[in-house]
């Protein structure tokens, strides 16, 4: 198939074209480098069935031929980046999601949108399955992504009620590997890049709020098997494995050798209290689950640091 991924650059985007190369397809990656790297291009160098195009996508999808997927995987996502990009956030979620789904009309393509478990906000409901309607401010600072991708939910089912749009809906719970940038600011490259420096991992708050870290492999492959299934409507993907960032740390601390201990530092407002994904509708569904527990996985991403942050 020919298949375009928005936010190819990415962390998510470029793991996904990787799968998809690996698959056979051929790839038309589009990114505007707010937050992608071209150092992630690098591993497609030369790679006839991939293509990579710097735009905003915004201002449309300069790419001819038809398409036969799309995966709408732009937006900022780290908490530090959608702050400092707030229209860029607003905008690619839903201006960028109505160009995607235009284009997929016109090509008779099938779109997956990357939502996030943020649309559940800071859950009141624990795990969250899809039916929970969430608990999210308009107007805090992170409303800027959470209601960016509850309208671009509500955008790609008004499409797909009204103009019989070919439509999967993804809600991607925390996730963490290979090609994830270190001054993501997200709370695993942050805790292994200070662990790697030998300095103490910045804790913020009292450390007892939780999250659920996927291995972007496992991610990955719930994707694609939910982009060529038949499912409607909402699919969480995540790992249910849920842990404490100070057992996060913990754990960062002695798998990486590192004395240098935690500090605290102030909560971020809003900062979700848990979170953790009910996957039913993926297991029973998909036959989706992740296999790769979080010390094999784990390995695999303080590798993938080191190679960037201590090259050889
Ligand atoms: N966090 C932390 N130290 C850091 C970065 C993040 O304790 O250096 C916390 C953050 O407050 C949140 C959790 O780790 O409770 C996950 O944050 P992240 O930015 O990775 O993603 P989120 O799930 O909040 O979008």
């Amino acid at each position: 198939m020919r298949i375009l991924v928005t936010g190819g650059a990415g962390f998510v985007g470029t793991n996904l074209c990787k799968r998809l190369l690996a698959d056979g397809h051929s790839v038309v990656a589009l990114d505007n480098l707010c937050t992608g790297s071209t150092r992630n291009l690098a591993m497609h160098h030369g790679r006839q069935a991939f293509e990579f195009i710097q735009a905003d996508l915004c201002q449309g999808v300069p790419a001819s031929g038809r398409f036969d997927r799309i995966y709408h995987m732009a937006s900022p996502a780290s908490p530090i980046h959608y702050v400092r990009l707030p229209f860029a956030t607003l905008d690619v979620n839903s201006i960028g999601t109505r160009i995607c789904l235009d284009r997929a009309l016109a090509d008779g393509a099938r779109t997956l949108f990357a939502s996030t478990s943020e649309v559940y906000g800071d859950p009141q409901v624990h795990p969250q399955p899809e039916s929970y309607w969430g608990h999210v401010s308009s107007i805090g600072p992170r409303s800027v992504y959470d209601e960016a991708k509850r309208f671009g939910e509500a955008l790609v089912m008004a499409y797909e009620r009204s103009r019989g749009a070919d439509i999967r809906l993804v809600r991607i719970f925390n996730t963490y590997g290979p090609w994830m940038q270190p001054q993501d600011g997200r709370v695993i490259p942050n805790f292994v890049s200070q662990a790697l420096r030998r300095q103490p991992l910045t804790i913020f708050g009292d450390g007892t709020q939780t999250r659920s870290f996927c291995f972007v492999d496992d991610l990955v492959d719930g994707l694609v098997r939910l982009m060529e299934s038949d499912v409607r409507g909402p699919c969480n993907l995540g790992n249910p494995n849920e842990m404490s960032m100070l057992e996060l740390a913990e754990i960062v601390n002695r798998t990486l050798d590192n004395p240098a201990g935690i500090v605290h530092e102030p909560l971020p407002k809003h900062d979700p209290t848990r979170r953790r994904p009910d996957i039913t509708r993926a297991t029973t569904q998909l036959g989706w689950s992740p296999t790769v527990d979080f010390e094999a996985g784990f390995a695999q991403t303080a590798q993938w640091f080191r190679s960037v942050l201590l090259p050889a």
